[in-house]
């Protein structure tokens, strides 16, 4: 593995709790930030990205040692400014209380739910996507009113350097900070007490950090990964399927977690279907070693981890098709080509864990029922996509599998969909940000029940059997006497 360039003052133990202290400090001092200060903070954000944008490309360029330009655009820069509008444009529904029902016995009363900011979030943050993995759970932290702490990753130092810099330019320390370092930060920043955290990385490491988080009671998001399947209905056409799955395999070179994992085909077409995806991925990366436009991997350690994948599946059986259009090596660079694995089996590796890099497994089933009974076996995954023109048949699919989100006919794009919530289930997470979802997720929905002058309380309070307690049984007994349910 190539170890990140810590530099001294990275291998000190920042001082986690007095940043919380100081942040919780604040967070008494205004605990329900106006919308006016939440829009300026997220138009800080804003600002500061559009002044970073070529160094934001720069940083992620350098920690996978090539990653296309195009893809920090479109995965770390869009969405978070995209994220910024939306809620800018909703906060005050968002922050509106919301009107809720009197019951009888309530009455006469006001009773809403306010949406109060829960304190201090916690962030930490994968090397995958390592601004918008953290800058898009601190938008919604932001809207709802939240100050943040940000942990980045130690496998993204350039990155994890740049964000400390730009949010110590735009936020005072107590709005909002970042620290980087290795697991042993990592460790300590999951001890602390929290009001949420928020951990996107390995299903792995998420049981960890939801231990260390239980001792606070501190709630958590986790946003994990897991074996996203992409099931091909017989009748969709095998060059549209291919170009689809491929964009979403050969996205940051499949290291996406919701990248198509594996491939459920019919039996008959795995192998028109290789040639298809073979096709359409020589087209887009007609080259490799020197094309700016295919994605690196991120470390030593995760190519040979790859690469051990394949070796396992060959001693094991698979046939492995490796892509490389110009014949290249890759030696002395952190590149790897897209390859195809036929003839899988669960006794591979590649079928039992993530894979999360630039290989697709293609899995022949024999009928859609053999294909949904294979995914619902399985750990529920954090994205199932579903190609078939059939609406009927895509809805059936999607009601009779479990996943954190989907895509009919489509790969990865609903993560970058501001109002849908983004979260997975089971293995593959828990919790949602983005869009409503987020900001509920940041704020504490508090129950108010408002009474005014006039008390019916009183009127039933003991000693029991008075007057208006016995009219109120009496009137319940009537509402509810037909409503016996059978
Ligand atoms: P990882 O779990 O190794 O690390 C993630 C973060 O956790 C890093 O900041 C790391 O410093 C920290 N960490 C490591 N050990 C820790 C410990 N013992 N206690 C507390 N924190 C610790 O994951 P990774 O390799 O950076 O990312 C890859 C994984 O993340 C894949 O499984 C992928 O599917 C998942 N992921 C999920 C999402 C999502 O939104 N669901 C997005 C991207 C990546």
């Amino acid at each position: 593995m190539s170890a990140p360039h810590l530099t001294p003052v990275e291998t000190q133990m920042p001082d986690l709790e007095g940043l919380l202290m100081a942040q919780k400090k604040a967070c008494a001092a205004d605990p329900m930030p106006d919308r006016a200060t939440r829009i300026r903070r997220l138009d800080k954000l804003h600002n500061a990205i559009l002044d970073n944008r070529a160094r934001i490309v720069a940083a992620c360029n350098k920690d996978f040692s090539n990653r296309a330009g195009a893809e920090t655009e479109l995965a770390e820069i869009m969405p978070v400014l995209d994220g910024i509008a939306y809620y800018r444009k909703r906060l005050r529904k968002l922050m509106k209380p919301q009107r809720r029902h009197a019951p009888l016995t309530v009455m006469p009363a006001r009773v809403e739910v306010r949406y109060q900011p829960v304190g201090v979030v916690g962030i930490v943050v994968p090397w995958n996507f390592p601004f918008f993995l953290g800058l898009s759970p601190l938008v919604g932290a932001l809207a709802a009113g939240n100050r943040v702490m940000i942990k980045t990753s130690e496998f993204a130092p350039a990155s994890g350097a740049l964000m400390k810099e730009i949010m110590a330019g735009i936020y005072a320390e107590n709005e909002v900070t970042v620290v980087t370092g290795g697991v042993e930060v990592a460790t300590e920043f999951t001890k602390l007490p929290f009001d949420h955290l928020v951990f996107t990385g390995s299903t792995q490491v998420g049981k960890i950090v939801m231990k260390a988080a239980s001792d606070n009671l501190t709630p958590v998001t986790l946003e994990l990964g897991g074996k996203s399947p992409a099931i091909i209905h017989d009748n969709f056409p095998l060059d549209e399927a291919a170009s689809r799955i491929g964009f979403g395999k050969g996205f940051n070179a499949g290291q996406i977690c919701v990248s198509p994992d594996y491939v459920l085909c019919p039996r008959d077409k795995v192998n028109a279907f290789a040639t298809e995806f073979s096709d359409a991925m020589k087209k887009a990366y007609p080259s490799l070693r020197e094309n700016p436009d295919y994605t690196a991997i991120i470390t030593e350690r995760q190519k040979t981890r790859l690469e051990g994948y394949l070796e396992d599946a060959a001693e094991k059986g698979a046939e492995i098709i490796t892509i490389n259009p110009k014949g290249e090596s890759f030696d002395g660079t952190r590149k790897m080509p897209l390859t195809v694995v036929l003839g899988a089996d669960d006794s591979m590796l590649l079928m039992q864990e993530e894979i999360f890099g630039p290989i697709l497994p293609v899995v022949p089933y024999d009928t859609m029922e053999d294909a949904i009974a294979y995914v619902n076996e399985r750990p529920r995954p954090l994205a199932l996509y579903y190609f078939d023109w059939d609406k009927g048949r895509a809805d059936d699919v999607l009601a009779r599998t479990h996943s954190g989100g989907a895509c009919v006919n489509d790969t990865v794009t609903h993560v970058g969909v501001d109002d849908i919530p983004f979260g997975g289930i089971g293995p593959s997470g828990m919790g949602h940000y983005h869009g409503e979802e987020g900001f509920r997720t940041f704020s504490k929905a508090k129950g108010v029940v408002r009474k005014g002058k006039f008390n019916a309380t009183a009127l039933v309070a003991p000693p029991w059997g008075n007057f208006m307690y016995k009219q109120l049984m009496m009137l319940q007994k009537f509402r509810f006497r037909r409503r016996k349910i059978k």
